[in-house]
């Protein structure tokens, strides 16, 4: 079966990976495509058939979910007319402030939504290694996290490596919000035992690197992924528009894709 998808930002860096991927499949096909006013290839035919648009309630019009790697703003926007429509959603976009995942989370109430800052298999495999890292090792390691992502990534640090650190406080006991440690700059003292720190470093065409480290006393774990091709953001991406069209209303992740949700199981 071929699940009819609307692509949003064709013309971004995600974007083009997802028209590639797609291309390949026999599972997807792109049914409408949205992007900003201003994009370059707006108003152009993207694939046979297919235009580039900026009016969102057409877009939404022509598949049964959407896939979205763009903006915060972009988002919420798009979120609150699917919300009308009830449109299933993929949503691969990071950094989203407070409006914009408050529209997620009002489009999940009435529509299946597929969230996460990472749709590669190796990722959420690392998900699952890092928290068992963190229950073994406890809060006596100091755990710190560093990410490495080309110069154009606007978000820091980076929501997979947010994720990471939201995994092994949970695996911990802890709350990120009160243990988790983003900037040092200055006298900041001795580490706190129990903190978790994250670390962004950019630059050049680095596609995303992350490195959970476990500093104990005399010896440490480096727990490590490396995309070297955003094709494998597409892929799961693609994978998860077609696994989450007729699923219930809901908010899920790739672990529920993938199948890795341990209890859980598939909520259709
Ligand atoms: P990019 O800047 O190359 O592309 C963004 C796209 O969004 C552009 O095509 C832009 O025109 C479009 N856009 C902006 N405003 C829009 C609007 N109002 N309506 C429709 N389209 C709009 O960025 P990118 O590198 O492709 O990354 C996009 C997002 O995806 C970022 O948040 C990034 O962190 C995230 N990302 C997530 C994953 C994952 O696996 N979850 C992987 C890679 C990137």
């Amino acid at each position: 079966m071929t699940t009819p998808v609307t692509l949003l930002g064709p013309s971004g860096r995600m974007g083009q990976a997802l028209l590639a991927a797609a291309g390949q499949r026999d599972d997807v096909r792109v049914a409408a495509a949205l992007d900003r006013g201003d994009a370059p290839g707006q108003g152009r035919e993207l694939v046979p058939g297919v235009v580039v648009t900026a009016l969102i309630d057409a877009a939404l019009a022509a598949a049964p979910v959407y896939i979205d790697f763009t903006t915060s703003a972009a988002t919420r926007a798009v979120a609150e007319v699917a919300r009308g429509r009830r449109v299933a959603a993929v949503i691969g976009t990071t950094g989203l402030d407070a409006t914009a995942q408050a529209a997620v989370d009002a489009l999940a109430e009435v529509a299946p939504v597929v969230a996460a800052p990472n749709f590669s298999v190796g990722v959420n495999l690392v998900l699952g290694l890092v928290a068992e890292a963190a229950r073994v090792l406890g809060t006596s390691w100091d755990a710190e996290i560093v990410e490495l992502h080309h110069k154009h990534k606007r978000d820091a640090p980076s929501g997979t490596a947010l994720g990471i650190a939201r995994a092994i406080a949970a695996a911990r006991g802890q709350e990120l919000t009160a243990v988790g440690r983003f900037s040092r700059d200055g006298d900041v003292g001795a580490r706190p035992a129990g903190e978790i720190g994250a670390v962004a470093v950019r630059g050049g065409d680095v596609v995303g690197e992350h490195t959970a480290y476990f500093f104990g006393s005399g010896e440490r774990v480096e727990i490590s992924h490396r995309a070297t091709d955003r094709g494998i953001f597409a892929h799961g991406a693609l994978r998860a528009a077609t696994w989450v069209v007729g699923k219930r209303p809901g908010r899920y992740d790739m672990l529920d894709v993938l199948g890795l949700r341990g209890g859980r199981g598939d909520r259709s």
